[in-house]
């Protein structure tokens, strides 16, 4: 069943924490999957990635994000078996999709609509840019 949005009572933190914990082990056990839901109207971030690698070493591409239904049926990028279907990452928490030697997104063009609106520059969280004196 597909809903365009929340119903029902507002849930506390804590019932939204026991809710998450409930849907991870059902994805695990393979009887529940997650689509993410992005909206229409926010436009790519047209992030410079060559000029801040550098610095931040791609750590956007160690984000957890689920892919959309689209993302899913097209069939391009790959998602985690055990955790259906967030982004398929290797051990090391790195997505699967990133060439390890160029540091590059290896599906550019076929990239999720999350990776194309993500806004490192205002995530305090990430690096500032390497600036070359
Ligand atoms: S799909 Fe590409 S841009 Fe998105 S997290 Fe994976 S490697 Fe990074």
């Amino acid at each position: 069943m597909e809903t365009e949005g929340p119903v029902g009572p507002e849930l506390t933190d804590e019932q939204k924490e026991r809710i998450l914990l409930l849907m991870q082990k059902m994805m695990g056990m393979g009887i529940c999957a997650v689509y993410g839901r992005e909206d229409e109207g926010i436009p790519d971030a047209g992030v410079d990635c060559a000029s801040r690698l550098k610095t931040c070493r791609a750590v956007c591409c160690t984000l957890q994000f689920a892919l959309t239904k689209a993302e899913v049926q097209k069939g391009r990028l790959r998602h985690n078996p055990s955790r259906p279907f967030f982004i398929g990452q290797a051990e090391d928490g790195y997505c699967l999709h990133l060439d390890r030697d160029a540091m590059r997104c290896a599906v550019w063009s076929d990239r999720p609509l999350r990776c194309r609106r993500y806004g490192c520059r205002e995530d305090p969280h990430i690096p500032v840019p390497f600036e070359p004196a």
